[in-house]
């Protein structure tokens, strides 16, 4: 009988073990928290006609595990930063000037951990000399080549007003990088992400 008991004690502190190692340590409640403050962030993007106003965060664990400070690393919006710049882009650029190091590097000083919350699902594709959120996201690595940002909140599905179906999340997926919809708020993303489209109209840049 003791040894079945002892086996059994051990099986549950394996198991334990095991939940604790497996657990989401960022609630659903802290999710929404940083997906209002990614969708603050788009309602500060200039309407634009071209693009869509779109907010994004970068969230890392010693930040959820504080209860009292659940400041993001980062925070960024669409055109936040000169020149076509998107949401997502905008939090590398200020980020890569707060380490002051380059893009290419930035994963490197990322801790570990590190989140993007961002409301609409990353581009895919841009037009012409543009390089995508997908590329750039997929381009910040760790110094021992995995990828720094190995989750991805979203608020909402890109609209293929722009550039046809988005196929970026089956892209970060491929690659290790877990993409999850925060769902609630689509409604509102969309409505501020429109901002300054013509209703019906056709836009071409992105
Ligand atoms: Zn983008």
């Amino acid at each position: 009988m003791e040894s079945h008991a002892t086996t059994c004690n051990l099986r549950c502190e394996l198991q334990l073990l095991f939940d604790i190692i497996n657990m989401e340590t960022t609630t659903d409640d802290e999710h929404r928290h940083y997906m209002r403050i990614a969708l603050a962030e788009a309602r500060k993007s200039p309407p634009k006609p071209t693009n869509f106003c779109v907010g994004a965060c970068l969230v890392t664990p010693s930040q959820t595990n504080k209860p009292s400070s659940k400041a993001p690393l980062i925070t960024g919006y669409t055109l936040e930063c000169a020149g076509n710049t998107h949401a997502e882009q905008c939090c590398f650029i200020k980020l890569s000037s707060h380490y002051n190091c380059t893009e290419d590097t930035l994963g490197e000083h990322l801790p570990d951990g590190t989140a993007l919350y961002t409301t609409m699902e990353p581009c895919n594709k841009r037009s012409v000399g543009n390089m995508s959120c997908v590329e750039r996201i997929l381009g910040l690595k760790k110094q021992h080549g995995t990828q720094a940002i190995a989750k991805v909140y979203v608020g909402a599905a890109e609209p293929e007003t722009f550039v046809g179906v988005n196929e970026g999340r089956r892209r970060l997926e491929e690659a290790g990088v877990r993409v999850v919809h925060v769902p609630g708020m689509e409604e509102e993303i969309l409505a501020v992400a429109t901002t300054g489209h013509e209703k019906g109209g056709n836009a071409l840049n992105c």
